[in-house]
């Protein structure tokens, strides 16, 4: 069996729709990341998940808790790459939405976020761990997911450079 890219996939603070639109990708692209993918951490897909040793962790959603943060600083650990995935983990988007409040509606949630342990400003990522690569978009831009995730899949040696990018077809 051929190397693979050993990847995972996380989500904090954030509505997931990147998560869809990464499900939704494998109607198109399933057959031909499973031969150069091994998803090692991917609660969309799998019930049993590890977090070993990863090539590259793609990352969705803002940091709004010490529980994130850890979380967060963990899978850093753990990971020879970090991809920020989306609006909210790339500039905190909507979901750092409460850090521009007026004064008053700060106050209104307060209570909301004592009771839940939450931050009053919720974090982008690279404000908690270093990260490497961007997917920008509000979900993420599918053809720049693409183009980073090739970008890996060459640097690992899991695919030629200049083989297509993964799931498209030649000729
Ligand atoms: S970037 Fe947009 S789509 Fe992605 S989690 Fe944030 S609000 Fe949702």
């Amino acid at each position: 069996m051929g190397k693979k890219l050993r990847i995972g996939w996380f989500t904090f603070t954030c509505c997931e729709d990147s998560s869809i639109i990464f499900v939704e990708m494998m109607n198109q692209h399933y057959f031909e990341w499973k031969k150069l993918l091994d998803f090692r951490h991917c609660k969309m897909l799998k019930s049993k998940n590890v977090l070993d040793e990863l090539d590259v962790a793609f990352v969705e959603g803002a940091i709004s808790s010490d529980r994130d943060k850890l979380k967060l600083l963990e899978i850093r650990g753990k990971t020879k790459y970090l991809v920020a995935i989306g609006s909210c983990a790339c500039t905190g988007g909507i979901s750092a939405q409460r850090n521009t409040f007026p004064e008053h509606l700060k106050a209104k949630i307060e209570p909301v976020l004592r009771k839940w342990d939450l931050y009053r400003d919720v974090l982008r990522l690279d404000q908690v761990v270093t990260v490497d690569d961007r997917v920008d978009g509000c979900p993420m831009m599918e053809q720049k997911f693409l183009q980073v995730l090739d970008k890996y899949l060459v640097e690992f040696g899991v695919k030629k450079a200049g083989a297509g990018l993964p799931g498209e077809k030649s000729g």
